[in-house]
């Protein structure tokens, strides 16, 4: 394609606090409808807001892990327009200054490479109520109505929809790891609005662009933006010009459309909010914030590679996720061997079966001591890898542990050597053609040798050791 697409993100955020972020009414998403509202969230005539600091801290915590400045005065604003999910009429944000600016967040483009995306601010806000249509009538539940809110606006420095969605990812994990956001897209907690325009490759100008809003999951992102790209690029090949405009995606038809056309700037007569100061943050508590941050996604990635040799693109998978590098980290725990053998066992089997039962790995049925011991088993040579992964499905099917599985299935591979020696021993001279045949150069018997003891032991011998000991009493027939 002739043209390059400049896309920047705007990322919600809703903030974990327990409580909402101008009054203390509970966030209860699952309560019954306006049950968790107060005059204040319901703007209700005379109420004043009250700022929530546990929100202030968690905001500075976002804007620290992205590498923004902190401003250590910022502001709150209205920003004034009409909609029947916000009573007040206006929504608390942060305009002129923001909490934090001038971040940047490092992702990998569609070469693999590292690139730094800007990241030009982070502001407070808050959520709006929740309409709901039923046939003719709409209900408003207000119990999301001032739900404490970040807006991450990346810079357009986004090139392809890979780029887009890994960035809308890493944030995410980030907000997990920070324990600021639940991050569960379904339910709401994150939602991301994507711009994006064209122009002709090598070309300095950037050309109209266009706005999808609310996007909540990283496929409707990824496909939003192939869907615009296609769109904008047969206009301007048609010598048609780009709209500006605000765009809905529908995750059906796979189609952007219209929401509205913005003949300008939406005006939405930004001023500063009379009801709350202007927001002070002493350098004490921003260096206190930064002292407590998590490990993050990029420092759990150089570490497990470091400290776990294993290589960066398991580091990587088993980072992805807070709750998945828990649970691999509990693994090591209770097993001494090779950290890489837990690995394998987590990203290959395990997520598997996750993935084919649409599952979480926290609420994994397999606990990690349980994993860890069903890998002690393969390494100890006690089952074999192949019967291993049987062992695991049962496990996570029956929420059975893993010796209780391999009693029950009676798996448990014969590694004695004695008892080895003597099944090997008995079948060799019971099949004196055989032998002679395989001391004629028919190597091809051995395979049946390898049969018969596996036949006779129902698989559970070690295949290792019969094979070591068939060629040891097969070569003393030879002498
Ligand atoms: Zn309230």
């Amino acid at each position: 394609m002739s043209y390059e697409a400049i896309i920047g993100l705007e990322i919600h955020a809703q903030l974990s606090t327990q409580t909402k972020a101008w009054c203390f009414c509970e966030i209860n998403t699952t309560a019954y409808e306006n049950t968790k509202t107060c005059p204040v969230c319901t703007a209700q005539p005379g109420t004043l807001p009250f700022l929530n600091t546990k929100a202030v801290d968690y905001a500075i915590r976002a804007g620290l892990a992205l590498n923004c400045e902190i401003n250590l005065l910022s502001k709150f604003d209205r920003k004034n327009y009409f909609y029947p999910d916000l009573p007040k009429g206006y929504q608390i944000t942060q305009f002129e200054r923001p909490i934090a600016i001038n971040g940047s967040l490092s992702i990998l483009d569609d070469e693999g490479h590292e690139k730094k995306v800007g990241i030009q601010r982070i502001q407070m806000e808050e959520d709006t109520g929740k309409s709901m249509h039923m046939g003719d009538s709409s209900l408003i539940n207000l119990n999301r109505s001032g739900t404490p809110l970040i807006e991450i606006v990346g810079e357009p420095d986004i090139r392809s929809a890979k780029e887009a969605s890994g960035y809308f990812k890493k944030i995410q994990s980030i907000l997990v790891y920070l324990d600021i956001c639940h991050g569960n897209m379904q339910e709401g907690n994150l939602r991301c609005d994507v711009n994006l325009s064209l122009r002709k490759k090598g070309a300095k100008e950037f050309g109209t662009r266009t706005e999808v809003k609310n996007l909540n999951s990283f496929r409707s992102v990824e496909r939003a933006i192939a869907y615009e790209w296609e769109r904008q690029a047969s206009l301007l090949d048609n010598g048609q010009k780009v709209q500006q405009q605000t765009l809905l995606f529908d995750v059906e038809s796979g189609k952007t459309r219209v929401l509205r056309t913005k003949s300008d700037a939406d005006d939405y007569r930004y001023f500063p909010e009379p009801d709350l100061m202007p927001l002070v943050i002493t350098q004490e508590r921003v260096v206190k914030i930064k002292e407590e941050l998590p490990e993050l996604p990029d420092d759990k990635i150089r570490r497990f590679v470091t400290d776990y040799s294993l290589p960066l693109y398991d580091a990587e998978v088993l980072s992805s996720s807070l709750s998945l590098a828990n649970y691999f980290e509990e693994c090591l725990t209770f097993f001494d061997g090779e950290p890489k053998k837990i690995s394998n066992w987590v990203m290959v089997e395990l997520l598997k079966l996750i993935n084919e039962y649409n599952a979480d790995i926290s609420k994994s049925p397999v606990p990690a001591k349980e994993l860890a011991s069903l890998v002690n088993f393969v390494q100890k040579g006690e089952i074999s890898g192949k019967i291993g992964k049987d062992v695991l499905v049962k496990m996570y099917d029956e929420k059975k542990t893993a010796s209780e599985v391999i009693n029950e299935l009676g798996v448990k591979q014969i590694s004695d050597t004695d008892s080895i020696e003597k099944i090997v021993r008995e079948i060799v001279d019971s099949n004196p053609g055989e032998v002679e045949k395989y001391l004629n150069g028919k190597d091809r018997v051995f395979g049946f040798f390898v049969g018969q003891v596996m036949k006779q032991t129902k698989g559970q011998a070690n295949p290792q050791i019969v094979s070591e000991t068939l060629k040891k009493i097969l070569s003393e027939k030879n002498e």
